[in-house]
Formats: C-alpha cells, structure tokens, sequence
C-alpha cells in the first residue's frame, strides 16, 4: 500500500481553502474526489449501478462538505481521508441500490456505533497510535461495514 504521507502542511492550506470556499480548491478537490468516486463504485457497485452510485455519493458529499471538512483531524493526508468518505458513502449508495431489488439488512448494523471516517483514514495511512490501532482493529474484527469501508477505501488508494 502506498499512501502519500509529508503533505500535511499543504494539506491544511488546502482545507483552510475549502473553508473560504476558493474556487480553485473547490475544483480541485471536486475532481479528486470524482476520480475516487469512479474507482471505489468501480469496485462496489454492479456496472449497472455503478454511475448512479457514482454520483448520488458526490453529491452526498458535496452537501455535507462543511461536516466532512471538520472531520479531518490531520493525522492521515486529505486525500486518503476523502478516499474513506468516497468509500462509505459509496458503499452506502450501493447498499440503498441494491436494496431495490433485494432483501433488507439486518437492522443491527445501522444502530451500532461506527469508527470515524478520521480514524479509518488515519488507520489506512497507518498513523494511528498503538492504543487506537487496537481499538480499531477490534471493531473491524466485528464490522463488516467498517471492514468495507477499509477495503473500498485501500483499493483506491492503491489504484492511483
Ligand atoms: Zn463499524
């Protein structure tokens, strides 16, 4: 796996850019983010459903962009932490699509409490401290959604 670590400087002014909403941080991250989208539905939506998912998760993201903003905690580089938001709204998409035409999950797995995106992220670009990685690999030991989430988000990655 390689995730581009050193960038956290950058990665700041960046999303201190996004905040003032600046037109060419707005676009870049924008296309970023599409080419994320493209490969995680790639890997979870069927072909048919793949650019519904596609842009029904981008558009989820770009509504909640204050929300994703402030989840950021500095610890993974930006993109590997958009790369785990492309990744969970994603594969909720597909599960909704999915759902049209099969049979409803288990209720369980919407009521539990879930890792952050921050501390996926963080978990994907291997930053987490030791006290936390053992938290985090505990529930992924016993998520499969969080679990999906990882795997959608590493395959991504590692198709830059
Ligand atoms: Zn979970």
């Amino acid at each position: 796996m390689s995730v581009p670590k050193g960038a956290v400087v950058d990665d700041r002014d960046l999303v201190a850019k996004l905040a003032r909403r600046d037109p060419a941080a707005e676009d870049w991250v924008t296309s970023r983010l599409r080419e994320a989208l493209e490969r995680v539905a790639g890997a979870v939506a069927t072909a048919e459903a793949h650019d519904e998912v596609a842009v029904s998760a981008l558009y989820e993201i770009l509504q909640a962009e204050e929300r994703v903003l402030a989840g950021w905690d500095g610890r993974a580089p930006f993109l590997a932490y958009l790369t785990v938001v492309a990744a969970r709204v994603c594969l909720h998409e597909g599960d909704r699509w999915s759902r049209l035409e099969g049979p409803l999950p288990a209720s369980g797995e919407r009521l539990r409490e879930h890792l952050r995106d921050a501390d996926i992220a963080a978990h994907v670009a291997g930053e987490t401290d030791e006290r936390l990685a053992g938290d985090v690999l505990r529930h992924l030991d016993g998520c499969r959604r969080c679990r999906r989430i990882v795997e959608a988000a590493l395959a991504a990655l590692t198709a830059q």
